[in-house]
């Protein structure tokens, strides 16, 4: 069963350490999500996930499948199943959500099987149009060029979207705290929701703690200066929504400094 595992990470930005020994499985069918202060390092594991070029991995190794995905390129990494949301997606003028989805998915189903012709377009269409209805979405989003105009929700609808369209074997996302308001927080988090399953495994990477309004993770962890320094149960999200993270900084003070 596909799982994705980070052990004991390491990642620096221009010889800055800033990811410093971090470790976590994520298994399909298990929704997880990753809890921190502002600039303890969540968007820079989300990015050394992705494949960012930036982002320096000094140590460590992430497995998906057993296989590294470090040594591999984003678009291998997509094709292998994971599915990495971009927290300011490009936008495509010239190109609907239709024909971006249709050619991202020949491009997964060419990775499983060379000789794939491609999904039929009847067929693709009929899909297409379930899913927008599993999101409640308007038939014509499909045609509209991609995130071109779009606003922050229907940027969301449209990533949610594509991972619908895709099926990954792990989906992360970077719900990163600026720009975010409750709207696309409730989009993303019933888009997770309607998509989640055993085939599915999840990593939300949050500073929210609203976010559990929404979603409701198995797994929770607190991250605090480049490592994870709690986990638990959805309890521990409860937790932090009522106390804040001070006690978490108090409790690990030698990771906060
Ligand atoms: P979070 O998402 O948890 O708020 P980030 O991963 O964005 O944290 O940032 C972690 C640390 O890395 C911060 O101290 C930030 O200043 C630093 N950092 C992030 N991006 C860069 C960059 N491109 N160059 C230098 N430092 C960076
Ligand atoms: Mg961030």
């Amino acid at each position: 069963m596909p799982q994705l595992e980070i052990k004991n990470l390491h990642v620096s930005i221009e010889d800055k350490e800033i990811i410093k020994g971090l470790s976590l499985t994520v298994r399909q069918g298990e929704i997880h999500a990753i809890m921190g202060p502002n600039g303890t390092g969540k968007s820079t594991l989300a990015y050394t996930l992705m494949g960012h070029p930036n982002y320096t991995v000094t140590e460590g190794e992430v497995l998906f499948d057993g296989q590294n995905i470090l040594d591999m390129e984003p678009d291998e990494r997509s094709r292998a199943g994971i599915f990495l949301a971009f927290q300011y997606p490009v936008a495509i003028p010239g190109v609907t959500v239709a024909n971006f989805l249709r050619s991202a998915l020949n491009a997964r189903r060419r990775a499983v099987n060379p000789e794939d012709k491609g999904v039929p377009i009847p067929e693709f269409r009929k899909a297409l149009k379930e899913q927008m209805d599993l999101l409640k979405m308007n038939h014509d989003f499909a045609g509209r060029y991609l995130n071109d105009g779009f606003s922050g929700g229907e940027k969301k609808r449209a990533e949610i979207l594509q991972m619908a369209t895709l099926k990954p074997s792990i989906a992360i996302l970077d719900e990163t705290d600026s720009g975010l308001d409750i709207d696309a927080l409730r989009i993303v988090s019933e888009g997770v929701s309607a998509l989640a399953g055993p085939n599915l495994g999840v990593l939300v990477i949050t500073h929210y703690q609203r976010l559990l309004n929404y979603i409701k993770p198995q797994f929770v962890h607190v991250m605090m200066n480049g490592r994870i320094v709690e986990s638990g149960g959805p309890e521990l999200a409860l937790h932090l929504e009522e106390h804040g993270y001070d006690w978490v900084r108090e409790k690990h003070e030698e990771a906060a400094v």
